[in-house]
């Protein structure tokens, strides 16, 4: 299907974007990789007036770590992100994810902030922001402003950015020699979206984990914490946290998969996580 006539602007600054933004408003729609917002435009689930391109603005895609913190640019492509070194090195979880999203095609094109922005609740990203305890940038007409991961994802595909805001970057704390993390995904096939998936991080402490985020993801509207798991594991009882996550997680029926086998597959991933959290604990 084609999509529905619609004007298009290459912004190229940050400012002139908001200014777009505040002007089309409910018309507007930003465009970063485009990777998900095209086939809605062609399916004719969405149908804006005007698009604002992204791709123009520099300085969108730098990575820049300082103060324990790491702040990785909303246009920074997927595929961009797996070769950079700084994401290896002080981002492990970011990098265990990010080959299970989508396709190299996909990942060439698709962004961080795209990714961030979208909120899909099948989504790595989102969950691993959670699970670093990590914070969105936004930027509108009234400035700056950080909002905490915890704060950012309402619901389905809904988040705290406004209107009229951009989303600049995501920001969390730089992975240390005591951090311990972990990663796993159920699909159907490889570069699916995720019937069910688990980001963890976490922090070594003697020979148990302390700070321990145990996020899900596929597994409601949003990312979810296993806060019950997540402190059964924290006392070394991987059993406690398994039959924990009864309490935890509720899934509803998708067209993926039925709640209860969601279930199941959610403990399944528990045991994995929790298996490379212990490998790496010193
Ligand atoms: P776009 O498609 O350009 O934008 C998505 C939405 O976010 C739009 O509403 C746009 O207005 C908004 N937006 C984008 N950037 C900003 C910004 N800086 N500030 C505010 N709003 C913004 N994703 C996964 O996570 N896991 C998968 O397994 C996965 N599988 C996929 C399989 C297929 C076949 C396809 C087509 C996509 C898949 N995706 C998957 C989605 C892919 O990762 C997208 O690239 C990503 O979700 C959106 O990034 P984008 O840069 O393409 O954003």
């Amino acid at each position: 299907m084609k999509p529905a006539p619609f004007a298009y602007t290459k912004a190229r600054s940050l400012e002139e974007a908001i200014g777009l933004l505040g002007e089309h408003r409910s018309e507007a729609r930003l465009l970063a990789g485009g990777q998900s917002l095209l086939p809605t435009l062609n399916m004719r689930l969405s149908a804006p007036r005007m698009l604002i391109d992204l791709n123009g603005i520099p300085d969108l895609d730098q990575i820049d770590c300082r103060d324990g913190t790491i702040a990785i640019g909303a246009m920074l492509r997927h595929a961009q992100a797996e070769q950079a070194p700084a994401i290896s090195q002080y981002a492990p979880l970011i990098a265990r994810a990010l080959p299970e999203i989508a396709h190299p095609a996909i990942r060439n094109r698709g962004t961080i902030g795209g990714s961030i922005a979208l909120a899909d609740p099948a989504a790595e990203l989102p969950a691993c922001l959670l699970a670093l305890d990590g914070a969105v940038d936004v930027a509108g007409p009234k400035g700056k402003r950080i909002v905490a991961a915890e704060d950012f994802f309402k619901g389905l595909f809904e988040t705290a950015i406004a209107p009229d805001e951009v989303l600049t970057a995501i920001r969390f704390p730089v992975a240390t020699t005591k951090s311990r993390c972990g990663f796993a995904e159920f699909a159907r096939r490889h570069g699916d979206y995720a019937m069910v998936g688990l980001a963890a991080n976490a922090r070594a402490e003697n020979s148990a984990l302390a700070d321990l985020r145990l996020v899900y993801f596929g597994v409601g509207t949003k990312p979810l914490r296993a806060r019950n798991a997540e402190a059964a594991l924290m006392c070394g009882d991987l059993d406690g946290a398994v039959v924990a996550l009864a309490s935890d997680l509720d899934p509803p029926d998708d067209i993926q998969a039925t709640g209860a086998f969601k279930k199941h597959l959610a403990r399944v991933l528990l045991k994995r996580v929790a298996q490379q959290l212990s490998e790496e604990a010193p």
